[in-house]
């Protein structure tokens, strides 16, 4: 089997087997201390896009409660293609950027429109590579939006690399720190293993909300320490401060 987010991306290298091997077992463990839960998603592609649009850059909370009125005022897509930006505006104020997401939304409403009687049908239609290109490019979808649709609502094995990813994949040593997200995610896309990137996703997406936080990681909780290149730091330097550096008490 080959992996489809490189395939999509474009990604060839040689690199990783042994991180392939490895984020596996970080999917073992991740999948037994949470399960595979859903993160708010929505089965429905056409409306998972709309969701994904107003999540980019946005906390949590505001982006629900975003969507939800969106969804509230325009429950459907031939209401949300004949909206006005004012109308889209007034419901995602809350989330940001609302002048150039209202205008995004309404575009990419008549775009699905377009699709015919159901864009829903429609897009579960698609081959991998025809629904990630008409995903890209609907105004305000980029790749890794795309890749979302794709895992979250069409089952597909595509691996998306969210804030929360990108930073336990660093820490855990598998790239540097400091890539541009563009950067992680082409880094990251080989080495998922296959058939295992909702799975992974998710797992890391609640790992990084729970233990492996922005600030202060809480590494004396978690059970990728062992695997984990920042973690096994933290753990040496708490036991020089313990004992000293010639393994002395002080
Ligand atoms: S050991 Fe610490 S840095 Fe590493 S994954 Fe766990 S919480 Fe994150």
């Amino acid at each position: 089997m080959s992996n489809l987010t490189a395939m999509l991306l474009r990604v060839r290298t040689r690199r990783g087997r042994v991180w392939i091997a490895r984020l596996s077992v970080v999917a073992d463990r991740l999948v037994a201390r949470y399960g595979v839960p859903r993160l708010g998603n929505y089965r429905d592609p056409v409306r998972e896009i709309f969701y994904i649009m107003l999540s980019a850059r946005t906390a949590d909370a505001q982006y629900r409660a975003t969507y939800a009125a969106l969804h509230a005022r325009y429950a459907t897509l031939e209401a949300l293609a004949k909206a006005t930006p004012a109308g889209v505006r007034a419901c995602i104020r809350a989330g940001g950027l609302a002048n150039t997401r209202s205008r995004h939304i309404i575009l990419a409403a008549r775009k699905l429109q377009a699709l015919g009687t159901s864009p829903t049908t429609a897009l579960r239609r698609m081959s991998a590579v025809g629904v990630f290109e008409f995903l890209c490019d609907l105004p305000g979808v980029g790749p890794k939006s795309a890749l979302c649709v794709m895992m979250y609502s069409l089952r597909m094995d595509a691996f998306p690399v969210d804030v929360n990813v990108q930073r336990i994949a660093a820490r855990l040593g598998i790239h540097p720190a400091g890539l541009t997200h563009g950067q992680s995610q082409r880094w990251l896309a080989p080495l998922a293993p296959v058939g295992r990137s909702l799975e992974l996703h998710v797992g890391l997406v609640v790992h990084g909300r729970k233990i492996c936080v922005p600030r202060n990681p809480k590494c004396g909780e978690c059970h990728l320490r062992d695997l984990c290149a920042f973690g096994k730091r933290q753990t040496e330097s708490h036991r020089v401060a313990r004992v000293g550096p010639q393994g002395f008490e002080p």
